[in-house]
């Protein structure tokens, strides 16, 4: 069976999904969470569901328990995440598992972003229990961006990212890349550094300008100040310095991605963020 964490969240039901399309029968995935009730809808689905938390050691035993591969989606409790990932390695380990895919962070051993820290640990961890493994250093999604259009079209686009270049592309080519990973041969011990064409938020704001028909300008701000204007917004002081450091290592191209694995593996170009705006919109 394919063990797919994460499986309630937003990435992970679009992996179960693309499993799906690529002929994996229903019964041989294993879609792992905590909501119970997100775990029921995918049951309905003819899907094996264990619910199960990175904080739980057991849970984690019992849901790998005869897994082939397992689809290792990063948790989302940042700052907690190191030990949690911990706990899935060595259930994954005790399972002995034959594939990890692990979504990761572009070129997570290297990177200066905040958020890179948990991930580069995490593939260490896997490393260090000599788990054949696939990281899928995804970067930026473009559902970061469309998800923000009525707050663009209202204020604009703010942050601090500078010139810099990110290479988004949709949960959806992400999730169809792991599929592919998971269900053809020659990935094991790879490394897929993943994002689609690159963009600068100022092409950004030119973007949705052109879409919508309105002016939408690009405010590049200081860290310090999108931090603020984020906590001002409403969003916890933590999460607002974590965003803001994630555009400072955007200015400086932590997030763009060179090569073109995601184009590889899809067989096909990722989405853009024109397809991406005007589907939103
Ligand atoms: P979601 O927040 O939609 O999903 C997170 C998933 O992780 C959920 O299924 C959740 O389970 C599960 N999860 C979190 N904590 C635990 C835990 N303690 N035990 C078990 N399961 C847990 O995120 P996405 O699907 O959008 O993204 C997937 C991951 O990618 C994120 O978790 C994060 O690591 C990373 N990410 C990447 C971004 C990017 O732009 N590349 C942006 C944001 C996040 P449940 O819902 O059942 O609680």
């Amino acid at each position: 069976s394919i063990v797919v964490t994460g499986a309630t969240g937003h990435l992970g039901r679009l992996i179960v999904s693309s499993l799906l399309d690529r002929g994996v029968p229903a019964g041989q995935i294993v879609a792992v969470g905590r909501d119970v009730d997100r775990l029921a809808r995918l049951a309905e689905r003819g899907l094996v569901t264990q619910r199960a938390d990175y904080d739980d050691p057991d849970s984690l035993q019992a849901a790998f328990a005869g897994a082939e591969k397992l689809m290792f989606v990063s948790g989302s409790e940042v700052g907690r995440r190191v030990v949690q990932h911990g706990n899935v390695v060595t259930a994954a380990k005790a399972a002995g598992v034959g594939l990890v895919a692990y979504t990761s962070i572009p070129r997570a051993d290297t990177s200066s972003l905040v958020l890179a820290a948990e991930h580069k640990a995490t593939e260490q961890l896997i490393l260090d229990a000599g788990l054949p493994h696939v990281f899928l250093r995804n970067s930026w999604y473009l559902e970061n961006y469309t998800a923000q259009l009525p707050t663009y079209l209202q204020h604009g686009v703010a942050g601090a990212a500078g010139d810099g270049r990110v290479s988004a592309a949709t949960r959806a080519d992400y999730a169809e890349a792991a599929a592919v990973v998971l269900t053809t041969e020659g990935h094991t011990n790879r490394v897929y550094e993943l994002g689609g064409a690159p963009f600068t938020m100022t092409e950004l704001a030119a973007e949705v300008s052109r879409q919508s028909g309105n002016t939408v300008s690009y405010l590049d701000l200081p860290v310090d100040k999108y931090t603020e204007l984020l906590v001002a917004a409403g969003l916890p002081e933590g999460y607002a310095a974590v965003l803001a450091d994630g555009d400072r290592g955007l200015a400086q191209g932590e997030l763009e991605v060179a090569g073109n694995d995601l184009t590889k593996l899809l067989g096909r170009r990722p989405t853009t963020l024109a397809e991406a705006i005007d589907a939103a919109l």
